[in-house]
């Protein structure tokens, strides 16, 4: 029997509720349940009209079939930070329906990632071609973000790092600032840590100081330079190409 309840996968933006969709605001006070990691459902608490479920980390699995199944007969609203594509929870919910063939009815309610929000506070960094790349091994094997890293710097393209370290992972992060360095020297990469929320910090480091210090964390997203991106007065920025063509 189809489901009476809908399930929304909303994203809910870096952290600042000028940056939440008009979408997701009206999916999270429009439904029965909300559910999601506690730093997640606490910023939207305020929204929330039925019950809130918090789920814990390292819980995904758990947390996407107890939405699923409450979302047969209720509105139900799994809130994921950022984006819920960009290493959220909706390829898990997606690939848990299509695995089990459910039928029931769902929405991806698109967020800010961090990488939206992050760039425009180093100036113009992305601009146009760009790969994204997060550093956590938990999902996906070193040899396959080193050998993606690699290719990424080879294509020269501008790289957004998602994941650059947590407590347990401090390594991998040493490991991919020498990979860069071995492409680009020590070059300097933009830093922004909690982008458009409290604690805000942006900084442009050297790729050796990046290693040395221990300024980056998991809540910090770290953006490589392309062979035309210019780093000046704290700016960072990539030009699309408008001067090949017009004086600017
Ligand atoms: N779905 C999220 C990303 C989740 S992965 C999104 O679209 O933004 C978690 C990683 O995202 C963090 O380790 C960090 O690298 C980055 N991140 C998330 N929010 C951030 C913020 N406000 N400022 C800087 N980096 C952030």
């Amino acid at each position: 029997m189809p489901s009476q309840g809908k399930l929304y996968i909303v994203g809910i933006g870096p952290g600042c509720k000028e940056l939440m969709t008009v979408k997701a605001k009206k999916a999270i006070e429009s439904s029965d349940y909300v559910i999601g990691h506690k730093r997640y459902v606490d910023f939207v608490r305020d929204l929330v009209k039925g019950k809130i479920i918090v789920s814990g980390m390292g819980k995904e699995v758990e947390r996407v079939r107890l939405a699923v199944e409450l979302a047969r007969n209720n509105i139900v609203s799994l809130v994921s930070g950022g984006d819920p594509n960009i290493y959220g929870i909706a390829p898990l919910v997606v690939e848990y329906i299509q695995s089990n063939n459910i039928s029931v009815d769902y929405e991806v309610i698109p967020g800010v990632s961090a990488l939206n929000s992050a760039s425009p506070l180093l100036g113009s960094p992305i601009s146009g071609d760009h790969a994204v790349i997060s550093l956590s091994d938990l999902l996906v094997p070193w040899e396959t973000i080193e050998k993606r890293l690699r290719k990424a710097l080879e294509g020269d393209f501008v790289i957004a790092i998602y994941n650059p370290s947590s407590k347990k992972r401090k390594g991998n992060l040493e490991k991919a600032m020498k990979i860069v360095m071995e492409y680009k020297g020590d070059t300097f990469v933009g830093v922004v840590k909690n982008a458009c929320r409290d604690g805000e910090e942006v900084r442009i480091m050297r790729c050796s100081e990046v290693i040395d210090s221990n300024f980056v964390d998991m809540s910090t997203i770290i953006f490589v330079p392309n062979s035309e991106t210019i780093i000046k007065n704290g700016i960072m920025l990539t030009p699309r190409g408008y001067s090949r063509k017009y004086e600017v």
